[in-house]
């Protein structure tokens, strides 16, 4: 306990610092150079009336809690600790409430100002263990400010259209587990997240849009799974027309299918000494335009029309050309041409990616109507693995989710 003109000052200093205002004010600082604390005691004058937190009615003070704490910002590197009471009134039509105090938000443990100083070191660092250090704070209660952080900022969400969106899968544990997400493209935002892979999955995440969203939906990017198509059947007016196969999924699976071309015929050659496709195999999988110098050296030496690898390769440099096509109408035309090479060579592994397109063909060169790709969802990939690193083991689903939230969903997340 600070004494004299000293401990007035004191007072005075940390009512501005907490910014309390009548009635509240500061009745005593107490500095403990030993926990390296100051703890602030707040308190107001006698026959102060109060109001009812659900109606607004002034009313006289019925009684107090027991005394509550809340972590302030830190004083000279002093953690600082606000005590008070908190009044209670005596609502004829509520009942006996606990009024709402200024520096801090019902239920939490931290003032207004720590939040939203936590909020930011969170969002700094990407790292909520990395904030934990610095804002010296236990595991429990730095998550309790993310998870208040994400209920707050989806309280405040103002439904907007979305014309194009995104819907994907993510792993959650090792490949045992997924969770269904729903990009907004146009903000980069993850808009929905539900639990599984399937079609139940995919709608549930779908219909967490309002009606009004769903039908401001123009196109939606997806994978090639059947499970999803069916989702957006279900939840999207006119789903039909507006899915696009995501064109990176497509020339992924094309990739791999050269990839196998490559395995088996490498195979194949080695039984007659002949080893060229060894150590190949990122030449064939590397785009052109990203190849490095050495590789480039490699893929010259070694491509050849007469490997099945070279030509499985030229099919799927062809296939992406689908992508540049002016309209459906001629990417339609470009891919039949393309698949009536394709399916009178011996190349299974492609002949198969071609029958796969076909049979949803209209889903693939709806790009050319709409332009739109998952891009947005495989570049928030990226920051969600860094974020479930990052996080730390996310035993608990529910804990993963709230992360991607507090992270991608483009949320307000301050106090204010
Ligand atoms: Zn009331």
């Amino acid at each position: 306990m600070i004494s004299g003109s000293a401990a007035v000052q004191d007072r005075e200093l940390y009512q501005q610092i907490l910014g309390l205002k009548s009635p509240w004010t500061v009745s005593e600082v107490s500095l403990s150079l030993e926990q390296q604390q100051v703890d602030v005691f707040v308190e107001h004058p006698g026959g102060t009336k109060f109001c009812c937190p659900e109606c607004d009615q002034s009313l006289p003070c019925y009684d107090h809690t027991a005394e509550r704490q809340w972590r302030h910002l830190d004083s000279c590197q002093f953690k600082t600790i606000l005590h008070a009471s908190i009044p209670r009134v005596d609502c004829p039509t509520h009942g006996v409430k606990q009024v709402n105090v200024p520096w801090a938000q019902k239920g939490s443990r931290f003032t207004i100002l720590f939040e939203r100083f936590a909020v930011e070191v969170l969002l700094a660092t990407q790292n909520v263990k990395g904030a934990m250090g610095i804002l010296r704070t236990k595991w429990d209660q730095t998550w309790s400010i993310v998870e208040r952080a994400v209920a707050r900022g989806k309280a405040r969400k103002q439904t907007r259209p979305v014309p194009h969106v995104g819907i994907d899968e993510k792993a959650f544990l090792k490949g045992q587990n997924y969770i269904t997400l729903v990009y907004d493209l146009d903000h980069s935002t993850v808009e929905a997240i539900s639990d599984g892979n399937d079609t139940e999955a995919g709608f549930q995440a779908l219909s967490a849009l309002s009606e009004t969203q769903l039908q401001s939906i123009e196109a939606i990017a997806m994978d090639m799974s059947p499970a999803y198509v069916k989702a957006a059947k279900q939840a999207i007016p006119l789903a039909e027309t507006k899915i696009v196969h995501d064109r990176f999924h497509i020339m992924q699976i094309a990739t791999k299918a050269v990839d196998k071309v490559r395995r088996t015929e490498h195979r194949e050659l080695v039984k007659e000494g002949d080893d060229r496709l060894s150590k190949t195999k990122y030449v064939w999988l590397t785009s052109q335009e990203n190849l490095s110098e050495k590789q480039r050296t490699v893929f010259e030496s070694t491509f050849d029309l007469q490997l099945k690898t070279g030509k499985a390769w030229a099919f799927k440099e062809m296939l992406r050309d689908l992508w540049g096509q002016d309209s459906a109408a001629t990417a339609t035309t470009y891919f039949q041409d393309w698949y009536k090479r394709v399916i009178h060579t011996n190349l299974e592994p492609m002949k198969s990616v071609a029958r796969s397109i076909k049979e949803r063909l209209d889903h693939v060169v709806s790009y050319c109507t709409h332009r739109i790709t998952n891009g947005v969802a495989e570049g928030m990939n990226s920051k969600i693995m860094s974020i479930k690193r990052r996080v730390g083991g996310f035993r608990n689903r529910n804990n993963f989710k709230t992360a991607i939230f507090f992270y991608c969903g483009g949320l307000s997340l301050y106090p204010q």
